[in-house]
């Protein structure tokens, strides 16, 4: 058990990120001191110590933006102006508004100041105050990668080609933990360098992972019509990247009052967000379940079909019984998402979340089924 700062660490996401650092830069340390002395030039010099200072800033950005965190909206928010409480929404679990770009994080259990996403990396969100120092954290894992892959792969063919003799030779332990560290390097080039670019994108938008969906469905909603939605807090790639991207890592702004574009204001993405729910509300269907669902992410007693078709996302499966009653809000072909009715109050307590499609029948009005075939969708 792990208590106060070290919680945050002891997860395994950011342990398995520690040690993916840790591995790479020992043996890119150990190897590239040989590779120096071999070259003995000033670029092979500079390339090492450059890998050094990139690896300690990774390091460095890697705990900021764990312990920095993404700043949290204080429990029982309200706007300063109460008449604008008709714009936000509420989150029952804080007992509060959302203020604009704030968004309720499960795993936090908290409403988080512009919410990107929640990194099981640094087991925290990624969100106003972090942000910077997340991305700071990509772009040098990915910088300390790309040179710890060049000094390692020469090193390996000085090597395996024994080009000098005065060279010291590796045990296999050695170099099955060089090859190792090869692999991981690349992967961390190609795994987190599609995140940086990802997150770079991002910002120069002004736009976070959750808001690219509130914008998808806006136009979506809008599509045949001449009404565009803008976005309101994009005010050109020079102001948005100025708002995140700085050398102390500070972020402009409380993360609550955001500079909006012309014709926007502060509510324009919440009182959309709100149309949007309002919608899905409408949308939504209840199904009586027909067979007990057991939770499982693999649930096999419902066919090959229904495992090999999971919903792309880390949302929780959920427990059901026979004759429960979900309220479903999103379908795919083999597996519903719905939160399941009940009598209890406590928002901390409501179940939502996936389940087998084929276990459950839509309940039409009149408290019939609606018999509707997978293969209908
Ligand atoms: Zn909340
Ligand atoms: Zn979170």
């Amino acid at each position: 058990m792990c208590f106060g700062p070290l919680k945050r660490i002891c997860h395994w996401g950011p342990l398995t990120a520690l040690g993916i650092i840790k591995i790479i830069m020992i043996m890119t340390i150990h190897c590239g001191k040989q590779w120096w002395s071999y070259y003995d030039s000033i670029y092979a010099g500079g390339s090492y110590f450059v890998f050094i200072g990139l690896g300690s800033l990774t390091i460095y950005h890697f705990l900021s933006a764990i312990y920095e965190g993404p700043g949290y909206l204080s429990l029982g928010w309200k706007p300063n102006n109460i008449m604008d409480v008709k714009f936000l929404q509420y989150c029952k679990v804080c007992e509060g508004f959302k203020a604009p770009r704030s968004h309720h994080c499960r795993k936090c259990d908290r409403c988080v100041l512009k919410m990107d996403h929640h990194c099981p990396w640094i087991n925290n969100c990624v969100g106003h105050y972090n942000h910077g120092h997340f991305t700071a954290f990509l772009t040098s894992a990915v910088g300390g990668c790309c040179l710890s892959t060049m000094i390692l792969v020469s090193w390996l063919i000085i090597v395996l080609s024994r080009r000098n003799y005065r060279f010291p030779l590796p045990s296999i332990f050695t170099l099955i933990l060089v090859v190792f560290s090869i692999g991981l390097s690349i992967g961390v080039i190609l795994a987190v360098g599609m995140l940086l670019y990802f997150q770079l994108s991002a910002i120069i938008r002004n736009i976070t992972g959750i808001e690219d969906w509130i914008l998808e469905k806006a136009r979506y909603r809008r599509f045949g019509t001449t009404d565009i939605f803008i976005h309101p807090y994009s005010k050109g790639w020079r102001f948005n990247v100025k708002q995140v991207l700085k050398w102390n890592c500070i972020p402009e702004g409380d993360g609550i009052v955001w500079p909006v574009r012309d014709g926007c204001d502060q509510y324009t993405l919440t009182v959309e967000q709100g149309c949007q729910k309002l919608e899905k509300r409408r949308r939504a269907r209840r199904y009586r379940i027909l067979f007990p669902v057991t939770g499982s992410w693999i649930p096999v007693s419902y066919g090959w079909r229904v495992i090999c078709h999971p919903p792309c996302t880390d949302e929780p499966r959920i427990k059901l019984n026979v004759n429960d009653i979900v309220v479903v809000t999103r379908w795919r072909k083999y597996w519903l998402f719905g939160e399941k009715q009940s009598n209890d109050c406590d928002p901390k307590r409501r179940i939502r979340g996936w389940f087998p499609r084929p276990c459950a029948l839509e309940v039409i009005e009149n408290g019939d089924y609606l018999y509707t075939d997978t293969k209908d969708d």
